[in-house]
Order: C-alpha cells, then sequence, then structure tokens
C-alpha cells in the first residue's frame, strides 16, 4: 500500500486483507472482530467472537495494540483486562443501547434502595457500571451466577429485562430485582414473527439469544408444543456456533442481531440459517466500517482509557464471574 493513500478512500479488492495485516505487523496490533461486526471487518480479523471471549484474548495477546471492532463498552472491558496494552477502537461513537440504559449514578441509588443486595451484571455495561457491580455475567453463565449467590440474599439484576426474566424463570427466584433495560435491537425481534416464521418451517430449529424480546415466545411456543422443546435453544452468541456445528437440521431460524448470520453460515455451510428479523441490524456495530479500520491502525484512533481504579473494581467483577465457573460468552 502507498504510504499516500487517502485514508477515506474505498477500500475494496484483493489487496484488503494485506493491507490490515501488514499496517497491525507495523503497529504490533492484533485486530479483534465482535460476531455483529459487517462480514468484510469479519473477514479481515485476525478472531471474531463475542464480547467477553475477545477480550480474554487481548488480555493474552503478545500485540502491544489491541484494535477492537465493537461497540465501546467492549473495547472498555478489553482495556479493564489488558490495562497495560492500548486499546484502539475505530470509532469511540459506536455506543450500545442496552449499556446506556443504566448508568453509574443510578446504580449507586437503585443500591441505595436495597442495602445488602447482590449486585449482578451483564458484560453489556460501561466500565463506570462495573466498577459499582458484585458479579458480571454473561447470557450463557446469568443462572450458574445467580445460583451460585446464596438463596435469601436479594439480587439487583441489570441492565436486561429479558435475560433478566429468563433467569428469574430457571432459578424460580422471587428476590430477583430486574433493571427495566433493553437493547432496542433484540427487543425488536418478537414473538408474533418468530411464532409465524416458526409455523412456516415447521422442521427448522430455533436459535434464540436471551436478550430477545422474543425468548419468552420461544419458551411458550416450546411447552404449549408448538415447537418441540428440542428445537428450541436459548444460547449466548459463542453458544449458537458450537451448536452450529453440531445440528441435524437443515435449517435454523436465528433470533439475534443478522451480522451472527455470517459466522454461523461458515460454520456450517450445508445448513440453511435464516433470520426471525432481517431488519435487526445493531447501528452502532455497523459504525465501524473498512475506512475508519484502516485510519485506526494508520494514526492510533480513537484510544479508549478506563480510570485505573475504576479499572480495577470492574476487573474484580469480572474475575468472580470468572471463578464461579464456566465464563461462557457474552453478547
Ligand atoms: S445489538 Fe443491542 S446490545 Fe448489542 S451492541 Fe447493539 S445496541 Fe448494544
Amino acid at each position: 500500500m502507498s504510504p499516500t493513500q487517502a485514508v477515506d478512500a474505498p477500500i475494496t479488492g484483493a489487496d484488503w486483507v494485506e493491507q490490515v495485516h501488514e499496517l497491525a505487523r507495523r503497529r504490533n496490533a492484533v485486530v479483534l472482530a465482535h460476531n455483529y461486526q459487517l462480514p468484510e471487518i469479519q473477514d479481515v480479523a485476525h478472531h471474531v467472537g463475542d464480547s467477553l471471549a475477545l477480550s480474554r484474548i487481548a488480555a493474552a495477546a503478545d500485540a502491544e495494540t489491541i484494535v477492537f471492532c465493537g461497540v465501546h463498552f467492549m473495547a472498555e472491558t478489553a482495556k479493564i483486562l489488558a490495562p497495560e496494552k492500548t486499546v484502539l477502537i475505530p470509532d469511540a461513537a459506536a455506543g450500545c443501547s442496552l449499556a446506556d440504559s443504566i448508568t453509574a449514578d443510578e446504580l449507586r441509588a437503585w443500591k441505595a434502595e436495597h442495602p445488602g443486595a447482590v449486585v449482578v451484571s451483564y458484560v453489556n455495561t460501561t466500565a463506570a457500571v462495573k466498577a459499582e457491580t458484585d458479579v458480571c455475567c454473561t447470557s450463557s453463565n446469568a443462572v450458574e451466577v445467580v445460583e451460585s449467590i446464596p438463596a435469601d440474599r436479594e439480587i439487583l439484576f441489570l441492565p436486561d429485562q429479558f435475560l433478566g426474566a429468563h433467569v428469574r424463570r430457571v432459578t424460580g427466584r422471587d428476590n430477583i430485582h430486574v433493571w427495566a433495560g433493553e437493547c432496542h435491537v433484540h427487543a425488536g425481534i418478537n414473538g408474533a414473527e418468530l411464532t409465524a416464521k416458526a409455523q412456516a418451517d415447521p422442521e427448522a430449529e430455533l436459535f434464540v439469544h436471551p436478550e430477545c424480546g422474543c425468548a419468552t415466545s420461544a419458551l411458550y411456543l416450546a411447552t404449549a408444543g408448538a415447537v418441540p422443546a428440542e428445537r428450541v435453544k436459548i444460547l449466548s452468541t459463542g453458544g449458537m456456533l458450537d451448536a452450529a456445528r453440531r445440528t441435524g437440521a437443515r435449517s435454523v431460524l436465528v433470533a439475534t442481531e443478522v451480522g451472527m448470520l455470517h459466522q454461523l453460515r461458515r460454520a456450517a455451510p450445508e445448513v440453511d440459517f435464516r433470520a426471525v428479523n432481517d431488519r435487526a441490524s445493531c447501528p452502532y456495530m455497523k459504525m465501524i466500517t473498512p475506512e475508519k479500520l484502516v485510519r485506526s491502525l494508520r494514526e492510533g484512533t480513537d484510544e479508549v482509557h478506563v480510570d485505573p481504579e475504576l479499572a480495577a473494581r470492574g476487573r474484580e467483577a469480572v474475575q468472580r464471574m470468572i471463578a464461579i465457573g464456566r465464563p461462557g460468552g457474552g453478547e
């Protein structure tokens, strides 16, 4: 690549991968991409995965710089787990409606109303909220984390109301208070669409992310006998990939952000994966473009900073989760 090549020039063609990898070599950087990124970003990244798996890769990597193609709280989590490394996100404005549904001040006020309660936060939270958290959880271990807390302790579960409802239903606990947050992308995947798609393809399996508004509908469909229970799978994004490799089904309906279809089709090309809602595309994730990734690698933008004291407290909450058992994957 010419050093004078315009950063914002459209990036196409076979040398795209070579450009990115050469820039990464020069910066001693590793490029990580979340499962909801644009396909061309997923294809060029050194690693693709869910938010927690990528943060753990960031912590273990030899590279000095982590380029996190995802949303801002994910890059913050990488910085929390790898404080000595430079963490870049190609566009710091890539936020998350779920992480933004609770602030640290709101959490402190909620804790004051429930003294002694244990705070369990899904990993989709800002560093400031993680610093106020006792133990983090992912969608695949949320039940396990809650079950590790003595039955007589109150729990404040945040920020996702659908994941919270799923955990409350599975554990049978009635002393879980759930924050009324939601991801506008996942909440838009509704039960009516799921039911219609499931009825139109009675042989299909259903892969449902528990943050989806339709997780309840999926379980209802299973318990009502509309869809055999063994065909309904409530899975984290990492769990979906494992299930895709093992499935014997010819078609699978997928209820999560549509970027996930790219990895599923790569994992099991013979299976027909279809979105329950093909408009479920996260606009924040799609803010990371090939042009911004190149600019990030060339110019070192945008660097992610987390206050060291907040990072240390947030790290404890993540490490408590890892100590409880299988950390699984987040979104
Ligand atoms: S899909 Fe929802 S939870 Fe995920 S990053 Fe986008 S806004 Fe946040």
